[in-house]
């Protein structure tokens, strides 16, 4: 990670830039900027040794630039190993559009981001992450072919949430498998913090198995309904760390296992849709495992929305990205197995898979 007192040490030679972006390994970073739009987007390829560096564009209030270029970096990574362990042939890569989504996006913003991709010659390929809606991909497809996640009735994927959502519960059910020797999640109790698109299809196939729901969100309007759609009970603020659960479902940002709610989750499994949500990889993925936490690593379950896109580059078939995303079901036991068996952490365990598959992808 990049600190403000990197940029700030003038005495040193190295551009923190350029060391961390050795460090991650990282083929390509673009800054992009507009006057007449107000466009200010960075744009990162982490690799393409499997395929063309496909992953979401972002749009985010960030605090400052340096916030948002760790984002995209640590985003960007988590892509490649993504795509390779749900043996895709795809790169790793991620775009982050600074600036509120609500207020602040125009289409012709869209259109000058679209513009942008389209310089990079289908090395990146974008789609839909936060901030971001179908009608935005459709802007970018204005200008460049290399976008998914457009809408279906201009025969593409459409919103991949649902997918993402079907993949978190194929993941959480192997993950209680593996915990307690059934996947039955009847009369489980299951906490889904942030119910947006994601978490809201989460809380369907939940309440339709029997599940016992808690819902928390920072949006009153937002909890009210699936609170009433799905009998769900609500939780306010971080409250939601100290209820009692089986199994918590991390669905709105990342980072939100870290030392502080490491000490509060009382769960047994932890499986979600959030992308990073160990704050720092090692340390609390090491914490979790001491604490006997099952740990459903992000990257492999929540890898249904990109399945999903990956269809549409071959012509979109939702039967097919559906069967896709079920397997996530037999990788989760896998890992969990190897994590168990290595003694290593189910994070690492999944990272070791999906980089074996991109160094066997450069060695040929
Ligand atoms: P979304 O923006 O639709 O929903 C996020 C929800 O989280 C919103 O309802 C928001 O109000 C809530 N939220 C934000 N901060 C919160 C906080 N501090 N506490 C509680 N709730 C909070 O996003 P989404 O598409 O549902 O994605 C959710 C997460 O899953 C994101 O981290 C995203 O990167 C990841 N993800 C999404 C997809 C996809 O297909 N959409 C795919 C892979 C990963």
């Amino acid at each position: 990670m990049i600190k403000v007192t990197d940029v700030q040490d003038t005495q040193s030679s190295t551009n923190p830039v350029i060391r961390e972006m050795s460090e991650m390994g990282h083929e390509q970073i673009v800054f992009c900027q507009d006057e007449e739009t107000g466009l200010k987007a960075i744009i990162a390829i982490h690799s393409t040794a499997l395929g063309p560096a496909l992953g979401g564009t972002r749009m985010w209030n960030y605090k400052n630039e340096l916030e948002a270029l760790n984002d995209v970096l640590r985003l960007s990574r988590g892509m490649t190993f993504k795509a390779s362990i749900s043996g895709l042939n795809l790169g790793g890569g991620k775009a982050v559009i600074f600036g509120d989504a609500k207020t602040q996006k125009t289409d012709a913003l869209m259109r000058r981001f679209g513009k942008f991709v389209e310089t990079l010659g289908g090395n990146y390929i974008t789609a839909e992450d936060v901030g971001m809606t179908t009608h935005d991909m459709e802007m970018v497809r204005e200008e460049t072919k290399h976008v998914t996640g457009i809408p279906e009735s201009m025969g593409g994927s459409g919103d991949p949430s649902p997918v993402t959502a079907y993949g978190v519960y194929m993941g959480m059910k192997a993950s209680a498998m593996y915990k307690w020797g059934s996947d039955s999640l009847t009369g489980k109790k299951v906490v889904v913090q942030g119910i947006g698109n994601v978490g809201m299809n989460l809380v369907k196939h939940l309440t339709e198995e029997g599940a016992i729901v808690t819902i928390n969100d920072i949006s009153q309007e937002r909890l009210e309904m699936v609170a009433a759609k799905y009998r769900a009970t609500i939780v306010v603020g971080d409250a939601v760390y100290d209820v009692d659960m089986d199994i918590y479902a991390p669905c709105a940002l990342g980072a939100s296992i870290n030392d502080d709610t490491l000490s509060r989750l009382n769960c047994e499994i932890i499986a979600g849709a959030a992308n990073n949500q160990l704050a720092d990889e090692v340390k609390h993925g090491q914490m979790v495992m001491d604490k006997g936490i099952i740990y459903a690593p992000d990257f492999l379950i929540n890898a249904g929305g990109l399945i999903n896109v990956y269809s549409e580059l071959h012509g979109y078939n939702r039967e097919g990205a559906l069967a896709k995303t079920k397997e996530i079901y037999n990788t989760t036991l896998e890992i969990l197995k190897k994590s168990e068996l290595e003694e290593i952490t189910s994070h690492e365990a999944a990272k070791q898979i999906a980089q074996n598959r991109v160094s066997k992808a450069l060695a040929k």
